[in-house]
């Protein structure tokens, strides 16, 4: 064991927790610089344990799941992007290592990110004609002596140019049948970063496309789901479960500044905050902030991300769609409230401009929400046995007390599903999810009855607004 990993071992959570806040402070949004992040800042993370959540006690790690989703919670609050940075190589990277590679392979990559000088890992799955649908993945793998060799091109990989690790999806195709492959690739086995990306935000984490020529040794293999993409599901569970500690992180920071800055600013005589409809972005924003901490808590007390995600699948959906939609929609209430300070990067008086930059993008990446949507509809219809999608919503555990506890009508659900229906009913299916995380988060925690209230409100308008919106496709004929 380094002398850090005895250190940090012995912690208890809260201890542990305070190191990571104590390292987060420096790398506060308002002031820390818009630009890759250097190593010898990825060494103060690592050096307070921030990767320790994810790896077994074998190999100097806490092994927890509550810690892995309070890190980044923690790290979200003070910066976005770090902590996108950082459940990147957790919860996306190193996670599939732990639980499906093989005795060797652990042993061999693990250990190098217990200590304070941990690399870095990303994780390959987009291509250029390959992101929503997996039918048009183009990297291949073969067998060839001693192990495999991967051929392919990747783009918008988080820490592109500067992750050591990589974990690749490839595909082969033999005999009609089609296999894909997971593997632990190490950069200089042969992956290379021919373009950067400028992204939009998120200027912390490097992007860009990659090439793939590598030789990579057979136990470097992960044996995930046994290579049919079904089975699969779990390795793209974990990064949107994490969505729930990262907008909780986001919006509580988010709703403070906002409301700051409405009481800071006059208008006339008067604060901002004491227009009417200043107030209400700001209740919109404070019930979306609500909404995600009851998400994060769901994913605290009920998922586990040391373990296969693939039975939380529905949850994890709904997790990742309505977080994200709450990131998108509160930072754009924020940066309208700010004004034309709100439009400054680096501004003295607000974050607006960089909140909405960062979160734009988490409707889309992770698998876009539309997409997302559709699949938990599908998910639903599937196991409805028949039932009306109303009837099996009133019953189904997930959704079910949200139904009865608020007497939700979705009756209007119960049409002949097109894929722009099922888009839009997945959303309806996400948010009553969130109705119900709301109920049993206020419940649990003893959270203020008036903020729980607020949030279920908003719920319950997102809810009736693809209600409004079936109604609109009906009348305009679906074909544009
Ligand atoms: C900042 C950023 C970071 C990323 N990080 C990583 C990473 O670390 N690793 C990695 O492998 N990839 C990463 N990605 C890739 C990301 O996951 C993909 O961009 C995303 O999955 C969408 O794929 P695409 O860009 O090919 O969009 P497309 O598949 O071309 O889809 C474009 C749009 O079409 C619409 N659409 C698609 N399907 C449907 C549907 N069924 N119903 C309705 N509308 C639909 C949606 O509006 C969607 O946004 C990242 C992307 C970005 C921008």
């Amino acid at each position: 064991m380094t002398d850090l990993e005895d250190a940090v071992a012995c912690l208890s959570t809260e201890e542990f927790i305070a190191g990571v806040e104590a390292a987060a402070s420096r790398f506060d949004a308002a002031v820390y610089p818009q630009r890759e992040l250097p190593a010898d800042d990825w060494a103060v993370l690592a050096e307070a344990g921030v990767l320790l959540p994810v790896l077994p006690a074998a190999y100097g790690g806490r092994e927890s799941h509550t810690e892995m989703c309070r890190v980044v919670e923690v790290l979200a609050e003070q910066n976005l992007a770090v902590a996108v940075y950082t459940a990147i190589v957790t919860g996306l990277a190193l996670r599939p290592v732990v639980l499906w590679a093989e005795e060797e392979a652990r042993r061999e990559v693990l250990p190098r990110f217990a200590g304070p000088l941990a690399p870095t890992a990303g994780f390959a799955s987009t291509e250029p004609g390959c992101g929503s649908a997996m039918s048009g993945l183009a990297t291949t793998f073969e067998e060839v002596e001693g192990g495999y060799r991967i051929r392919g091109r990747k783009h918008w990989q988080a820490l592109s140019a500067t992750a050591s690790w990589w974990v690749v999806v490839a595909k082969r195709d033999s005999g009609g049948r089609r296999e894909y492959g997971w593997f632990v690739v190490e950069r200089a086995d042969g992956f290379h970063t021919s373009q950067r990306y400028d992204a939009l935000g998120l200027k912390v984490i490097d992007y860009g496309v990659n090439e793939v020529d590598a030789f990579v040794p057979a136990h470097r293999r992960i044996n995930v789901g046994a290579g049919s993409l079904s089975s699969m599901v779990d390795v793209y569970l974990s990064g949107r479960a994490m969505f729930g500690a990262l907008a909780s992180g986001f919006l509580r920071r988010i709703a403070r500044e906002a409301r700051a800055y409405a009481d800071a600013r006059r208008i006339g005589r008067s604060p901002l905050s004491a227009i009417g409809f200043v107030r209400h972005r700001l209740q919109a924003i404070d019930g979306a902030h609500a909404v995600c901490e009851a998400l994060s808590h769901h994913v605290r007390t009920r998922l586990d991300l040391t373990s296969d995600l693939t039975p939380a699948f529905s949850a994890v959906q709904a997790v990742k769609i309505v977080a994200a939609e709450l990131m998108v929609s509160s930072a754009n209430h924020y940066q309208q409230l700010a004004g034309g300070e709100g439009y400054r990067s680096g501004s003295p008086t607000n974050i607006a401009a960089q909140a909405f930059l960062d979160s734009r993008v988490f409707t889309i990446f992770d698998g876009t929400n539309d997409l997302l949507s559709q699949q938990l509809a599908q998910h639903c219809l599937d196991g409805s046995g028949g039932r009306s999608l109303s009837a099996f919503l009133a019953a189904w555990p997930p959704t079910a007390s949200a139904v009865s506890a608020h007497g939700l009508d979705l009756r209007f659900l119960d049409v002949e599903l097109g894929q722009e229906h099922l888009v839009l009913a997945g959303r309806a299916i996400a948010y009553t999810f969130a109705v119900g995380c709301v109920l049993r988060w206020a419940a649990e925690t003893g959270a203020d009855a008036g903020r729980a209230r607020t949030a279920v409100e908003f719920l319950r308008a997102d809810i009736d607004r693809v209600r409004v919106d079936f109604g609109l496709m009906e009348r305009l004929g679906g074909n544009a």
